[in-house]
C-alpha cells in the first residue's frame, strides 16, 4: 500500500497528507511485435512513474501518481489492428481538460505529464489547456527520450525492440513471450528523400512500414539491461519530481 499511488492508498492517507504534485501518466493500447502485451505503453509508464515517486517520496517530495490512462493516438494502417484503440488528439485534450480541472478545484496546482507513447504529441494539449488554468503548472516528461539509448541498447528502433522490451522483461517478465516467437521489427523506410532527410515527416503506413507491428529488433534485449536504463531513468524523473514539489510557483526563473 504506497502512499504515493491513488489505486492503492485510502481516504484516511490522503486526509492527512498535504499533497503538492499529481503525476498522470499516459500510455495507449496497441500491438507491440508479437511477444509484448497490448498494455506495454501504459505499463511501462505507469511503473516507471512508480518508481521515480518512490524516490522522490523517500525524499519528502508530496506526490500522487494518478491511474495510468491508456487511450493513444494511433497512425494510419495500425488503426485497423483488432482491439488497436486509437483515441483522436481532440478527445485526449478533453480528458486532459477534466482531469486538471479536477486537481485544480481540489486544489493541486502542480502536475506532471508523463508520457508512454511516441504517438501522442502532448505539448499542443498543454498550450491549449494550460491559460484556462493560469496558476497551474503543468509539466511533460516523456521518459523514453531522456537517455542517450545507444549508451544502454545495441539495436535502435522506437516500437517494440530492444529498449522496451527489456524495459518490460524487467518489470513484467511473465508478460514476454519466448524472444524466439517475436517477429524481428524489420521497418521498411520511406521511398521520398525528403522524409528520410528529415525536410518532411509523413505519419507512418504501419502496416506498410512493419510485417510483425514492431520496429526495431527485440532478440538482444535482457532484463539486466533494462534494470540498468530504468535505474538511471527513475533516478532523474525522481530528482525531477523532487524540484516539482519543492519549487515556488511564483519564482521559476534566474
Ligand atoms: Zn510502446
Amino acid at each position: 500500500m504506497k502512499p504515493y499511488i491513488l489505486e492503492q492508498t485510502n481516504w484516511k492517507q490522503v486526509k492527512n497528507q498535504n499533497y503538492e504534485v499529481a503525476i498522470l501518466p499516459w500510455g495507449a493500447t496497441e500491438p507491440h511485435n508479437y511477444h509484448l502485451p497490448y498494455g506495454t505503453d501504459s505499463l511501462e509508464t505507469a511503473k516507471i512513474a512508480e518508481e521515480a515517486a518512490e524516490k522522490a517520496w523517500q525524499k519528502g517530495a508530496k506526490i500522487m501518481v494518478l491511474p495510468a490512462i491508456p487511450l493513444g493516438v494511433q497512425n494510419p494502417g495500425q488503426i485497423d489492428l483488432p482491439f488497436c484503440l486509437h483515441t483522436k488528439p481532440s478527445t485526449q485534450t478533453l480528458i486532459f481538460k477534466d482531469i486538471v480541472e479536477a486537481l485544480y478545484h481540489q486544489g493541486i496546482r502542480k502536475l506532471v505529464l508523463m508520457n508512454g507513447h511516441g504517438g501522442n504529441d502532448f505539448k499542443p494539449m498543454i498550450r491549449e489547456i494550460q491559460p484556462q488554468f493560469p496558476e497551474m503548472l503543468i509539466s511533460l516528461v516523456e521518459w523514453f527520450k531522456i537517455l542517450n539509448l545507444s549508451a544502454y541498447f545495441e539495436e535502435d528502433g522506437d516500437h517494440a525492440g530492444e529498449m522496451e522490451t527489456s524495459v518490460i522483461l524487467h518489470y513484467f517478465p511473465h508478460l514476454v513471450l519466448p524472444l524466439e516467437e517475436a517477429g524481428d521489427g524489420n521497418a521498411k523506410s520511406s521511398k521520398l528523400k525528403g522524409v528520410l532527410n528529415k525536410t518532411a515527416w509523413i505519419p507512418r503506413q504501419w502496416n506498410k512500414v512493419s510485417e510483425d507491428t514492431g520496429v526495431g529488433n527485440p532478440k538482444k534485449a535482457t532484463a539486466e539491461k533494462g534494470k540498468k536504463y530504468l535505474d538511471d531513468v527513475t533516478t532523474k524523473i525522481g530528482d525531477f519530481f523532487v524540484e516539482m514539489a519543492e519549487c515556488d510557483l511564483e519564482d521559476l526563473y534566474e
